[in-house]
């Protein structure tokens, strides 16, 4: 599966929550080992990682009355940085439709890379079917798709595991050397370039091939009609069975920007809630790489809200 490692494989971990977390296809859930609090190990960690998370008071999730609405943190991992959204893989999107029942014929692979699929990149593993002839299209209703064919078995990776969970670095012990800090500020550079050129392509792809999002949970799927698998689970809706409700999707929706908190000095005061509206907030990628030592690209800088002076939390509590 390393074909699939992602340009933005970083050695470093960033606190996150553990309430935001979703199930995987099928319901499965990901379990995660609580940190107790201690500092992320490892010098490239110790060197840019806060830590500590943050002290603002926003927490939603499950036992947070407990905890006065702080959130309970955790190392976290590369799918904590760029959450990992997979979709089938079709042989061809225009042929048959995915059935609840014949769900299992279909690997899951991510939605990035199933769409660099349909407009043309060749991975042996995951044919694809070229066609030599337009599809003829009425509207919405495919008149020629030039028939069906007989579609390859799924390829499935090793123990039917995901190859994003594969990929995850969470529990990995990184054994090389630390960078050093010019190498570090490179690769920060780097991943973060790749970052933007990543986005701007799948936005300029989503143009061309049809990619849908369910309206009610996190299913994305490339292909022109959706698919028929019944796991939409986001609200327990009996008189939807499960079905998810597609809409056409948003790059936000393929490539979720998961937005956290910009810190200003990562060794300065944690945030805290009397401030937040003092304070800016950008992709976690940005925010990881900015942390390294990447320039800070203009079209993030408002987000960061770096024009706002932030008063200590005395001023605060006299404003407030
Ligand atoms: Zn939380
Ligand atoms: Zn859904």
């Amino acid at each position: 599966g390393t074909r699939f490692l992602p340009l933005l494989l970083l050695p470093w971990l960033i606190p996150v929550e553990i309430n935001r977390r979703r199930s995987t296809v099928d319901g499965r859930f990901r379990r995660y080992r609580l940190v107790a609090g201690g500092p992320p190990s490892g010098q490239l960690a110790d060197r840019y990682i806060p830590p500590v998370g943050h002290q603002i008071q926003d927490c939603r999730g499950t036992g947070s009355e407990q905890r006065r609405s702080y959130h309970s943190w955790v190392k976290g991992s590369i799918n904590d940085v760029l959450i990992p959204i997979e979709s089938y893989h079709l042989f061809d999107p225009f042929g048959r439709r995915i059935k609840h029942e014949t769900r299992f014929d279909y690997d899951r692979i991510p939605a990035v890379v199933e769409l660099c699929i349909q407009a043309g990149v060749d991975f042996p593993e995951y044919p694809s079917r070229r066609r030599t002839s337009p599809i003829r299209m009425l509207g919405k209703k495919v008149i020629d798709r030039g028939g069906y064919v007989e579609e390859p078995k799924p390829h499935l990776s090793e123990n039917c595991r995901s190859l994003l969970a594969e990929l995850d670095t969470y529990g990995a012990h990184f054994e090389q050397p630390p960078l050093s800090a010019s190498d570090t500020r490179r690769l920060a550079e780097r991943t973060l370039k790749a970052y933007c050129s990543v986005r701007r392509g799948v936005r300029q792809l989503m143009k061309k091939y049809s990619v849908k999002a369910c309206g009610y949970c996190s299913e994305v799927h490339v292909g022109p009609w959706g698919h028929n698998a019944k796991l939409c689970g986001a609200f327990k809706h009996q008189w939807r069975d499960g079905k998810h409700g597609w809409q056409d999707a948003i790059l936000d929706e393929v490539i979720p920007p998961n937005y956290v908190w910009h810190l200003r000095d990562p060794h300065g005061p944690p945030l805290r809630t009397a401030l937040r509206r003092y304070y800016g907030k950008v992709p976690a990628v940005v925010e990881v790489c900015v942390q390294a030592g990447a320039v800070i690209p203009e079209s993030y800088k408002p987000m960061m809200r770096l024009d706002i002076i932030i008063p200590d939390t005395e001023e605060a509590r006299l404003v407030a």
